[in-house]
């Protein structure tokens, strides 16, 4: 399994209260726990040339994380469709946090993926809500995180396919905060946690699940769809008999 890791990186050059949580980067901290059980692993961030998403990368990348929030909008067009292409393919695409704003989320999603925020140290318990999905596995039946931003309905995403999490938060508010997507041969995780000022990635829980996700998202030998013009695989007895006249 080839995992990609994508982070924007910019709120750990500015803010030490986050680089001060994450001195490796937020890219750097999922690496280490992904390299631990999963084998190849790179980072990528968005200041490197075509935001270290090479073709080449993206070949290689069997699943892709996804952590962005402060500079959506710097992600080149040509960038988000190499990466949707790539997920239309089969490439795994596990979208964190923030990066429910992200051209390449909105773009699979085709909606506007907004929601409601607050940052108010709030506990957020995120309920398992699908007991049988491979993503939560080893897991109890909630997780529970002390302090968290804030996350709240209405979030605008299509019907996911399977519901998996849904979060609810002291201030009052619920959240759809796991949720999985296929778009053509991919599969796609939305998994909500993750503020880059608190310590949520370190969090044993929410490693396994992100763990979980990246062995369910990843590609399976599955057949490879034809498509266009295709000979029949049986004699059709209508065209015999127009072509005898
Ligand atoms: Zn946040």
């Amino acid at each position: 399994m080839n995992i990609t890791i994508w982070n924007e990186n910019r709120h750990e050059q500015k803010n030490p209260a986050v680089s001060e949580v994450y001195p490796k980067g937020i890219h750097g901290a999922l690496a280490e726990f992904l390299t631990e059980e999963t084998g190849v692993v790179r980072t990528a961030t968005l200041d490197e040339p075509e935001h270290g998403l090479t073709e080449e990368v993206l070949n290689d990348t069997d699943v892709l994380l996804w952590w962005g929030h402060i500079a959506h909008d710097e992600v080149e067009d040509d960038i988000v469709r190499r990466v949707q292409k790539r997920v239309l393919d089969g490439m795994g695409l596990i979208v964190l946090h923030s990066g429910h704003l992200s051209k390449i989320f909105r773009t699979l999603m085709g909606t506007g993926c907004d929601l409601k925020w607050r940052e108010a140290d709030e506990r957020e318990r995120l309920w398992v809500v699908e007991p049988g999905h491979p993503i939560t596995e080893g897991i109890g039946e909630y997780i529970e995180m002390p302090k968290e931003e804030m996350y709240g309905e209405h979030f605008d995403i299509p019907a996911p396919d399977e519901l998996v999490f849904i979060s609810w938060f002291e201030g009052g508010e619920v959240f759809r905060s796991g949720a999985t997507f296929t778009r053509g041969r991919g599969k796609i995780f939305y998994f909500r946690p993750g503020h880059e000022t608190y310590p949520t990635y370190y969090h044993q829980d929410i490693q396994t699940v992100i763990k979980n996700a990246v062995q369910w998202a990843g590609p399976k030998n599955t057949p490879a769809p034809v498509y266009g013009n295709a000979k029949p695989l049986e004699t059709i007895s209508s065209k015999d008999v127009e072509e005898e006249n």
